[in-house]
């Protein structure tokens, strides 16, 4: 998308209306607040006489040369293309979006996508794919349909040059997001988002665990089979257990345990939850929120069945010895010397967390190393660990040493 040149031969007579046309696409660049600018020359008008079904026909031609940067959206980018689903048997569309990689942090939180609209041109009409573009100048987010999203990806009056990445970007998204040996075990049809739930925790159970997609047999081939056996049902008693899970599942999704609309794989996610159908390509994506949800739920129960509990009365000298399990840095400023700080969490293996803040990262960056702590009981807190739902009692530490580092690591 460079400075180029674009050369053709015209009739002399179409001068004005070359000229009429790059006035036209510089003014439209202007109104939409597309930088670069194009302009037409004209070479030298000739007389060449053409052959028309047998007879000589003269004209005044001449060559007309394009140059300049042609439009281009430097106040805009591409971050995402959506697809909609609106085939299938409810009335209510999903929106799935995948961020480019290269537009990463986009934030979805809030935004309201509307499955037909474009922005651009002002008009609702059926559409299967959409584009987020966003106003660098503002942050601000806007859906385009797939015909005026040229307009912020730049173009020439040759070709939409841009719209061959966008093109690329698509078919990084089918391979991201879809299923590829889908569609034909399940007929190619939609399942409902209970069915699916239900017929992956079956399937884990039956098989010990879950199994990614990037492994064969994966639990998703797995899912497929047993959709497309039809035994998957909620009346049958062998499924009764797997479908309150389902349903537990769908609560859990429903709240910030499962994560923020800020990230698209829950906005997708959610998307499918409240069309309650999926299709039979995305079928593997819903399955793997199973694994996740299976993971947090044991968490929770080991949080709640081996609590965090606090050691030692404030003012005590201790030594504690356990595994970094956070670290936190920042940087602070005493005087005018930039310093980096750190917030450790230790856990002992009973469970009991010691914290200490650090005027230094005096044990490192990494979690995973078991360190032995001299210190002094600052306080006793209470954290409140919002996506387990527990309450986590903290010791604080302060003056510490680590013991097992020859250096004097007092703060
Ligand atoms: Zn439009």
């Amino acid at each position: 998308m460079g400075n180029g040149s674009y050369s053709f031969r015209i009739l002399a007579s179409e001068t004005t209306t070359v000229e009429d046309r790059v006035r036209e696409l510089n003014a439209k660049a202007a109104r939409r607040g597309l930088l670069g600018q194009v302009e037409a020359t004209f070479g030298p008008v000739e007389e060449v006489t053409y052959d028309v079904d047998g007879r000589a026909v003269q004209c005044l031609v001449c060559q007309a040369t394009v140059t300049g940067r042609p439009s281009h959206a430097g106040r805009f980018q591409v971050v995402a293309v959506a697809t909609v689903l609106t085939e299938g048997p409810t009335e209510q569309p999903a929106v799935l979006v995948h961020e480019f990689a290269d537009a990463p942090g986009l934030d979805l939180s809030g935004m309201a996508i509307r499955p037909q609209w474009c922005e651009d041109c002002r008009t609702n009409r059926r559409r299967t794919l959409l584009f987020l573009v966003r106003d660098i100048d503002d942050g601000r987010v806007f859906q385009v349909g797939r015909h005026c999203v040229q307009n912020y990806t730049g173009r020439t009056i040759a070709q939409p040059v841009g719209l061959l990445d966008l093109t690329e970007a698509l078919r990084t998204f089918e391979r991201d997001f879809d299923d590829e040996d889908m569609p034909t075990s399940t007929g190619g049809r939609d399942e409902e988002v209970a069915d699916v739930l239900a017929a992956t925790v079956a399937v884990i159970g039956s098989t010990g665990g879950y199994v990614p997609t990037s492994e064969k047999p994966a639990t998703a081939d797995f899912v497929r089979l047993t959709l497309a056996g039809g035994t998957v049902h909620r009346d049958r008693p062998e499924y009764a257990g797997a479908y309150a899970e389902a349903a537990d599942i769908l609560a859990y999704i429903d709240t910030d345990a499962f994560g923020s609309d800020a990230n698209s794989y829950v906005w997708n996610v959610r998307q499918l939850v409240a069309r309650g159908f999926v299709p039979s390509r995305q079928i593997a994506f819903l399955a793997s929120v199973v694994p996740g949800y299976q993971r947090w739920k044991a968490e929770q129960a080991a949080a709640a069945a081996a609590p965090s509990q606090w050691f030692g009365t404030v003012g005590d000298r201790v030594q504690f010895t356990g595994v970094i399990t956070r670290v936190i840095t920042w940087e602070s400023y005493f005087g005018y010397t930039p310093t980096t700080q750190a917030l450790y969490l230790i856990t002992d293996s009973a469970g009991r967390i010691a914290k200490w803040v650090a005027s230094r990262p005096a044990l490192g960056q990494e979690t995973g190393a078991t360190v032995t702590l001299t210190g002094t009981i600052k306080a006793h807190e209470t954290y409140h660990d919002a996506r387990l739902g527990v309450d986590i009692q903290q010791t604080v530490l302060t003056r510490c040493k680590a013991a097992q580092t020859p250096a004097a690591d007092v703060a």
